[in-house]
């Protein structure tokens, strides 16, 4: 339908830009794809490479194999470590089982980790600001577990000891709600004045970005819809972010199907976003069905242009390489 023929029902979409796929989760889903170009099926993953159940299941349907853990994959084969980023004895596991590891822990993980082993050589106590359990926060506190003890949310700040209050440092997950961690910063702070910030942002800018435009278009939107999975980190504050910011309801859906009519019944503008492990097909397939009924009108409300890329990591590039000098 051309946008002439577009029947005016009033009813309208704010699509958030950015949105989706990071430089991050693009590299780490490249790297599975090349990896079974170039080494064959099945390559192992230890955990989601991203967390999204579509781009796991396209995967896998490609001879991708997911495993929780190293133990699982046969000795000698290709392991790649997901996005989140491992913690140093997984990659001693990986040696002793004389496994080919390829790392696709996102570029900016690993900058939080080289953060951690800075601070834990110079014997400060590390407070990691993230969720408990979620896999990154499991590998960035694996590099030093005697420094560092995890805060939860303001929340969790009245049961931080510290041995010297004059040698603390705040680090945190890349994929948490920016106003939340600012507000529990604040709060420890109030307990340790001398409290020292990472060098720089831990918050990646992908989840800076994605909610800074969520923000925008919320406070104009009946129905925020985040598109994401459940164990998505950044796709599930997304939801948040746009309830606080005014939306007056929100729903995480990992697929069009999932979005319930009812949702839509007197609402005029419907804001769509999606995580950082989401491929735009889900979002188109979501603008689809809200066509469907009745919300053909988008306006895309673009509040930054990301251009980051990170290249495939060395060991794979410097395979692919040799691949090719074989090939002549
Ligand atoms: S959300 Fe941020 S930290 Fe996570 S993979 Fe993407 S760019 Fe990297």
């Amino acid at each position: 339908m051309t946008e002439a023929e577009t029947p005016r029902t009033g009813k309208r979409v704010l699509l958030a830009n950015p949105r989706g796929y990071c430089a991050g989760v693009d590299r780490a889903v490249q790297t599975v794809e090349e990896a079974l170009k170039l080494y064959g099926a099945p390559i192992y993953v230890r955990k989601q490479i991203v967390h999204n159940k579509h781009v796991v299941h396209t995967l896998e349907a490609q001879g991708a194999i997911f495993v929780e853990e190293n133990e699982e994959v046969p000795e000698g084969a290709t392991v790649i470590f997901s996005a989140h980023g491992v913690a140093p004895e997984v990659y001693e596991q990986a040696r002793e089982r004389s496994l080919r590891a390829i790392d696709a822990t996102c570029p900016l993980v690993t900058k939080v980790h080289h953060e951690a082993r800075r601070f834990a050589a110079q014997d400060y106590d590390i407070l990691l600001i993230g969720h408990e359990g979620h896999e990154e926060v499991i590998g960035t506190a694996g590099e030093a577990p005697a420094h560092i003890q995890l805060v939860d949310g303001p929340d969790s700040v009245d049961q931080v000891t510290v041995r010297d209050p004059e040698k603390v440092v705040w680090l945190s997950q890349t994929t948490l709600s920016v106003d939340e961690t600012l507000e529990t910063v604040a709060r420890l702070k109030q307990r340790l004045p001398l409290l020292q910030s990472p060098p720089s942002d831990d918050i990646c800018y992908a989840t800076s970005n994605r909610q800074h435009v969520v923000k925008e278009i919320a406070p104009e939107c009946d129905v925020v819809i985040v598109v994401g999975s459940r164990n998505s980190s950044n796709s599930v504050r997304l939801v948040e972010v746009a309830l606080d910011a005014g939306a007056r309801a929100g729903h995480l859906v990992d697929f069009a199907h999932e979005i319930d009519d009812a949702w839509l019944t007197g609402a005029r503008t419907v804001g769509v976003t999606s995580g950082a492990s989401v491929p735009d097909e889900l979002v188109q397939q979501v603008l689809a069905r809200l066509a469907e009924r009745g919300f053909a009108d988008v306006e895309e409300i673009t509040t930054a242009d990301e251009r980051l890329t990170f290249s495939l990591p060395q060991e794979l590039k410097r395979d692919m390489k040799a691949a090719v000098a074989a090939r002549g």
